[in-house]
């Protein structure tokens, strides 16, 4: 097979004719051809090179097609984007980049599509197919880029060492692009990662989130988060992740390493969910573990508290990776700290008002939760294992029975402030807030239904009791 299919589309026919026209050659390039090649699905955006100008073959293509649409132009970097029907094709003229140590910003000159082949990111993304009429469809491929494709191997063009030192990021990227096609990373592209991992300062927070969520949506995330482990990449940018690597023996115990424990619940998480934020409570579920880790001779290694620190490490990492805060942030910080809830539950002793409050304080996020729990059993053990699921199941049960009777998913109270400060003749004040949280209480521990009537009539009961203790001291 050759480039020829790729370009069937009407789009491609009227880009050769204009290019043409212009005289200038023109290439599809980069992640279309790859995933035409792959017969992955086809990407909404097209890179199409220019030997020439970009801007100038955008402008003109679109005179030509029928809606004539709009040409973004980006003059900083030469680009210039339209759309046409749901593609985005981006227009770019074949240049040449030469960088300076301490920028990714290179200096850019016009060159030749060989040049620019050449300062793409990885083989695989350096394919170029032919627009123009004479010789349409023909593959150029001056770095065996389909070898590499057949063999499922990420590689630089250049010696890897010059393309990573030039932009750290594809460091980055050379793992996602791992991770989402599940390729192998040349020994000696890898071994320049290594090398030049400390490089990755030098790249914004944001272009290394953009990289590292597109891992966090692949199939099995684990795969880029031990490349990023492994590489020595991970601790610019996720030291709290690092840090939950190894294993400490005192007095012949051993803690599990809480890095491999955690990638596994990833991918867990990752078979039963797409939720980016809920795949990231996954990763962060440990983080607190390191920080409380104690050593007690009498019942071994304990993790005290670890869920509810590491919630609260939460919006602090989010923040300095620029990562949204607000509700997802705290989102994701609810599910860390809430993270071992269901699992105190299974025990043969659990109430009934435990499942009410865990049912209250999860809300509507109960199910991630479920999900959540479920993805952290990592054991080996497969008695064990059916035993913990055995466990969440019956939890999942009582909580919808818990759910049917008494609606507590998104609890408002029965009695509002108003009508207890009316029954008892009461300023707005401390005193109202004690009646309402024992009308919570009571109904958490399943004394009375969650209504009005019953709520109504235990405030009748109990309110003057509440009253008059609350005076006495
Ligand atoms: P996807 O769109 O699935 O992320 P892609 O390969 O299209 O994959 P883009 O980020 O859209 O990736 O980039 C388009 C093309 O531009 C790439 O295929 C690659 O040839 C080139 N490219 C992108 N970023 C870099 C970079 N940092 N260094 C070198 N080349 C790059
Ligand atoms: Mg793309």
């Amino acid at each position: 097979m050759k480039g020829r299919d790729i370009i069937s589309d009407d789009i491609f026919k009227t880009i050769s004719d204009v290019a043409d026209a212009m005289k200038v050659e023109a290439y599809v390039v980069g992640g279309y051809v790859r995933d035409f090649m792959l017969k992955r699905p086809l990407p909404n955006d097209i890179d199409v090179v220019a030997v020439g100008s970009g801007i100038e073959l955008a402008e003109k293509l679109s005179e030509a097609l029928p809606k004539k649409p709009k040409v973004t132009v980006f003059k900083r970097f030469g680009t210039a984007m339209l759309r046409h029907n749901d593609i985005e094709l981006e227009f770019v003229g074949a240049r040449k980049e030469s960088y300076r140590a301490d920028s990714r910003k290179p200096t850019v000159e016009d060159g030749t599509l060989e040049d620019d082949q050449r300062r793409r990111d990885f083989t695989i993304n350096a394919l170029a197919v032919r627009l123009n009429n004479d010789g349409f469809g023909e593959l150029i491929d001056p770095f065996n880029g389909l070898t590499d494709l057949e063999n499922e191997i990420i590689q630089t063009p250049l010696d890897p060492d010059i393309t990573f030192s030039d932009d750290p990021l594809r460091m980055m990227r050379a793992i996602r692009f791992a991770a989402q096609l599940h390729f192998t990373i040349h020994p000696k592209t890898l071994a320049a990662i290594r090398k030049n991992a400390d490089r990755l300062h030098i790249v914004s927070v944001e272009r290394i989130m953009t990289e590292f969520n597109k891992i966090m949506t692949c199939e099995r995330p684990s795969e880029g988060l031990a490349l990023l482990f492994e590489t020595g990449l991970l601790p610019y940018f996720l030291p709290e992740i690092n840090a939950l690597q190894g294993v400490e023996e005192v007095e012949g115990q051993l803690h599990k390493d809480n890095f491999y424990h955690t990638i596994e619940v990833v991918d867990n998480i990752s078979k039963n969910t797409e939720n980016l934020w809920l795949r990231w409570a996954a990763l962060l579920h440990d983080i607190g573990k390191p920080v409380v880790k104690k050593f007690d001779s009498k019942v071994g290694w304990t993790f005290h508290g670890h869920e509810f620190l590491g919630g609260k490490m939460v919006p602090r990492i989010f923040k300095r990776l620029k990562l949204p805060l607000g509700s997802t942030s705290k989102y994701v910080q609810k599910m860390v700290a809430m993270s071992s809830r269901p699992t105190a539950l299974t025990n043969e002793n659990v109430t009934d008002s435990a499942v009410r409050r865990l049912l209250f304080d999860a809300g509507d996020d109960i199910d991630d939760l479920m999900l959540l729990v479920e993805a952290d059993i990592t054991t080996k053990n497969e008695r064990r294992k059916r035993k913990y699921l055995n466990n969440f199941r019956e939890v999942r049960e009582r909580l919808v029975k818990v759910e049917e009777e008494d609606k507590l998913r998104n609890w408002q109270p029965p009695i509002s402030g108003k009508e207890i400060m009316d029954a008892f003749n009461l300023p707005p004040g401390r005193e109202v807030g004690l009646i309402k949280s024992a009308i919570k209480e009571a109904i958490l521990d399943g004394e009375i239904h969650n209504d009005y009537d019953a709520a109504m009539a235990f405030m009748k009961e109990k309110g003057p009791h509440i009253l008059q203790s609350d005076e006495k001291p």
